[in-house]
């Protein structure tokens, strides 16, 4: 199932979208605690306005280098265990959203990734056990000023931004993430096209990780990594990340002091 969460001009809503993407049909209640009960309603996907498929609740977990292409581009080692870090709920946007790029920095980077939705409460799970826990997946794009996140050591404020998270179009319920394609584009041109089957840790592993750490929630969300290939977008460019299975996560970026 793809789960879009979206609105009509009022409250949002959820529902469930079809494989052609273009039809939306009203679910009622949160998909994340209440069982999936269409109401009748449909619209077309073009006619609303879809959001973050989910806020996360408690947290975002990122996960730094996770693909060894990648940990060479940025001149560092690939870490032998998931490197973890923590982007507050507040960074999370939804699709078309503006990415705003703060006055602080000059260099902002895209950074498309695979995110898991967390389904149910848990706390060290087994890799084998991953699949109950989880909800399902979408894209992301881990937006970080790349000046800062050297600057400060800490990653929290060049991943934390406000609008640095967008996450959607929307969740896909079932998908097999042992290997398929994520692209991003800034704007016509393919910056990053790599394959989940890349990961240094895999998503069952990176789930059982982060949950010896912590308490897994509902609607948390985990950043799996990118692929090789970051760089820097400017303002008024649109950045796209596609993920075979789920969809395209499209974002205008737009400074506001200029
Ligand atoms: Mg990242």
């Amino acid at each position: 199932m793809r789960i879009a969460r979206y609105t009509t001009g009022e409250d949002p809503t959820y529902g469930l979208v079809d494989g052609a993407g273009e039809k939306i049909a009203r679910i009622s209640g949160d998909p994340l605690y209440q069982p999936i009960s269409l109401t009748g309603e449909t619209s077309m996907v073009e006619e609303v306005r879809l959001l973050a498929p989910v806020i996360p609740r408690s947290k975002v977990i990122g996960i730094g280098r996770n693909y060894a292409e990648h940990a060479r581009e940025m001149g560092g080692e690939t870490p032998a265990e998931p490197l973890m870090f923590l982007i507050p709920n507040t960074a999370v946007v939804g699709p078309g959203d503006p990415v705003v790029m703060p006055p602080q920095s000059t260099n902002v980077h895209y950074e498309g990734e695979l995110a898991v939705v967390i389904g149910r409460m848990c706390k060290d799970v087994a890799p084998e056990d991953v699949a109950r826990v989880v909800f399902g997946y979408t894209c992301a794009n881990d937006v970080t000023a790349r000046d800062l996140q050297r600057s400060d050591g800490q990653w929290a404020r060049a991943k934390g931004f406000d609008t640095f998270c967008p996450l959607g179009p929307w969740i896909e319920t079932e998908l097999d993430t042992s290997s398929v394609r994520l692209r991003t584009r800034r704007d016509e041109e393919v910056v990053q096209d790599g394959t989940t089957g890349d990961m240094i840790h895999d998503v069952a592993h990176l789930v059982s990780y982060a949950s010896q750490a912590f308490t897994l929630l509902p609607g948390d969300v985990i950043l799996t990594g990118t692929p090789e290939g970051v760089g820097p977008v400017e303002a008024g460019q649109r950045v796209e990340v596609q993920i075979e299975g789920i969809g395209t996560l499209s974002n205008p970026f737009v400074r506001h002091d200029d």
